[in-house]
């Protein structure tokens, strides 16, 4: 390994831990009262220029700028509809490129934040399932989708009620609990009461089903949990969801059954993504509520968004309504994300796909 010079590139601040960048702190012989104040600048004012930071001593200034840098990620591309999402493109050091949604609402407003720059898991529905893995994003450039949003919405210093970002969720490109312990060390970051303070309550995390790290995720970082579902049978799960091979759903709702602070309050989403054929038949309704009797859930029924080449079709009107009767009249509530108008976007996860992208364009490059 060849050795770096000791005053290579400044090390980046966000995305270090409060133990962290205490060590760092340390080392310039700072005491540790400095790291909580640091901290608020940082996190709660959103401060990246060391000199704005009025609270610490010259000196100590000085030394941070020489050795830090406080870094989002770059924007390549920022986009606004008419109802008020935005969506960026963010471009990191390596070039790779992810997106992450704001999406409004009348009582709150969603950021959806992407975990890896392309996925593993090959699920036949889904757009990102046809590229590789490029990599897993670090816990700065996950924080750092925070921050940029923040900084986009004008929410600084974070503030404690009103805000435009309310909830996150962990819906974008990626499995979550493939790259855990960087999504780990984000969300305590994210969820710090004097930074940007957004509560565990407001986070949901969206899983594929990687059954050993779901009770993990719920004893230590008490998340909302949603299962990406979308089927019934093991033989048809394992089609749609390859991971489910090595997890099958028995499992997968064991886990779920058992995930640490799930209650009627606060309930498990499971996503069902309507497939025309495939999986829409009342049959299959019925079989869902019965599998998942006894969890705190809900359901989220998806249309599928089609993409160029992808071998399924969204379930008709009719289909998802029947099917949406039923889970409702078994007592789960059971929203439909209309893959229209402004909901088109609001469904995160549906943003993978191209003809989605182009729908969704548009829309955000119609005059405001
Ligand atoms: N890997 C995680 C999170 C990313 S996907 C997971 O599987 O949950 C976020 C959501 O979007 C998932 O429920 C996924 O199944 C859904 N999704 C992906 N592609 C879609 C498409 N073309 N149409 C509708 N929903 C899709």
């Amino acid at each position: 390994m060849v050795a770096l010079p000791e005053n290579s590139a400044p090390k980046n601040l966000i995305g270090l831990s409060r133990e962290e960048l205490a060590a760092e702190l340390a080392a310039l012989g700072q005491k540790p009262f400095r790291t909580r104040q640091l901290w608020h600048w940082i996190y709660h004012r959103g401060i990246g220029d060391f000199a704005a930071m009025t609270t610490l001593a010259k000196d100590f200034r000085a030394a941070l700028t020489e050795k830090f840098v406080v870094a989002r990620p770059a924007t390549s591309r920022a986009q606004r509809s008419e109802d008020g999402t935005q969506k960026w493109l963010l471009r990191f050091a390596d070039g790779q490129e992810v997106e992450c949604v704001h999406i409004p609402e009348e009582d709150r407003g969603t950021l959806c934040v992407s975990s890896q720059v392309g996925c593993t898991l090959t699920c036949k529905f889904c757009h990102t399932g046809t590229q590789r893995l490029v990599r897993n994003l670090s816990a700065p450039e996950i924080v750092g989708q925070v921050m940029l949003a923040r900084d986009a919405l004008g929410e600084w210093p974070s503030p404690q009620d009103d805000r435009q970002l309310t909830n996150l969720v962990l819906m974008g490109m990626g499995e979550p609990l493939y790259n855990y312990d960087n999504v780990a060390k984000a969300l305590k970051i994210i969820m710090d009461h004097e930074g940007l303070s957004i509560s565990k309550r407001k986070i949901t995390l969206s899983t594929a089903g990687v059954v050993p790290m779901i009770e993990r995720c719920g004893a230590e970082l008490g998340v909302n949990l949603a299962i990406s579902l979308h089927a019934v049978t093991d033989e048809l799960r394992d089609q749609l969801v390859p991971l489910n091979k090595k997890y099958p759903i028995a499992e997968l709702l064991a886990a779920c059954r058992s995930y640490p602070g799930s209650s009627n309050a606060r309930r498990i989403t499971f996503e069902y993504v309507m497939l025309k054929g495939v999986n829409d038949s009342p049959a299959e309704a019925r079989a869902l509520v019965k599998l998942l009797a006894g969890i705190p859930a809900k359901v989220n029924l998806i249309p599928f968004n089609a993409w160029p080449g992808a071998p399924f079709e969204c379930a008709s009107d009719e289909a998802i309504q029947a099917f949406s009767d039923i889970v409702f009249a078994a007592g789960y509530s059971s929203p439909v994300r209309t893959p229209r108008g402004r909901d088109i976007l609001a469904a995160c996860g549906q943003l993978k796909s191209d003809s989605v992208k182009l729908r969704a364009r548009e829309r955000l490059e119609a005059p405001l």
